[in-house]
């Protein structure tokens, strides 16, 4: 196993299959298989996940951006909430965790608390976002990721990694190996939102990214096979 400690960042959309909305069980389900082989063999995983499938705060323009946000942070926590029972129905032990009060549905954001539930070996979820409107979920994998000393940021996309043009529209496209955070930064590449960028190049924090769709890939990442882009921290 390369990596000991991850952070797994899924789209909103990745849940929702072909389905673009809402939940795809057979989706998730599959990678929940994934997340329990990285489980029994002692890999600690931290999980966050988008909201795109239900909402984004740029959806509206008739609302206040904030509130927008705040309808965009709770739909990833019914995302987190979703998934841990799909994971929790495969026998993982999980926990929810959000940086604001959500009742008796979540527990309260800290450093502190992921470290308890992972020497319990349960899966952990960070829903919610930052907690913050004007981010967006890559901002809180970032900041996550770093608060929680992560070895590394496994972004599970649609697409198989960074290319140099959009691979849809141009068939002779070149997919990068490896990218440094400073490219990333510089040339304003639309890998992650800048300012999650900069916060994985000021913290040097990897990130490999790579297809969701693509066998077992989760897990090949972690064992150090990444197919798709590994974003290095110089
Ligand atoms: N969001 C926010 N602050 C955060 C994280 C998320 O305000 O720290 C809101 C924002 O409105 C965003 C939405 O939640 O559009 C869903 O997150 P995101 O768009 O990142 O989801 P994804 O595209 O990864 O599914």
């Amino acid at each position: 196993m390369k990596y000991k400690r991850v952070l797994l960042k899924l789209s909103g959309e990745a849940l929702s299959g072909d389905k673009g909305t809402g939940f795809d069980e057979a989706t998730c389900v599959k990678v929940a298989e994934q997340i329990k082989k990285l489980n029994e063999s002692g890999c600690e995983v931290a999980i966050v996940i988008g909201g795109g499938n239900f909402w984004r705060g740029a959806s509206s323009d008739t609302i206040q951006r904030n509130k927008a946000d705040q309808i965009g942070m709770l739909a990833t926590v019914m995302n987190c909430i979703y998934m841990s029972e799909i994971c929790r129905n495969a026998g993982m032990m999980t926990q929810v965790l959000t940086p604001f009060e959500c009742g008796s549905f979540t527990k309260l954001f800290s450093r502190d608390r992921v470290e308890k539930y992972f020497s319990k070996n349960m899966v952990v979820f960070l829903a919610g976002g930052t907690g913050h409107p004007y981010f967006s979920t890559d901002t809180a994998t970032a900041l996550r990721a770093v608060e929680i000393q992560a070895d590394v940021i496994l972004a599970a996309k649609s697409i198989d990694g960074v290319y140099d043009k959009d691979p849809e529209k141009y068939p002779d496209a070149k997919k990068y190996d490896t990218l440094p955070i400073s490219r990333v930064i510089d040339e304003k590449l639309a890998v992650v939102d800048l300012a999650s960028a900069v916060l994985c190049y000021e913290n040097k924090m990897p990130m490999c990214l790579f297809s969701l769709n693509e066998e077992n890939s989760i897990i090949n990442c972690v064992e150090g096979r990444c197919t798709g882009t590994t974003v290095t921290t110089d």
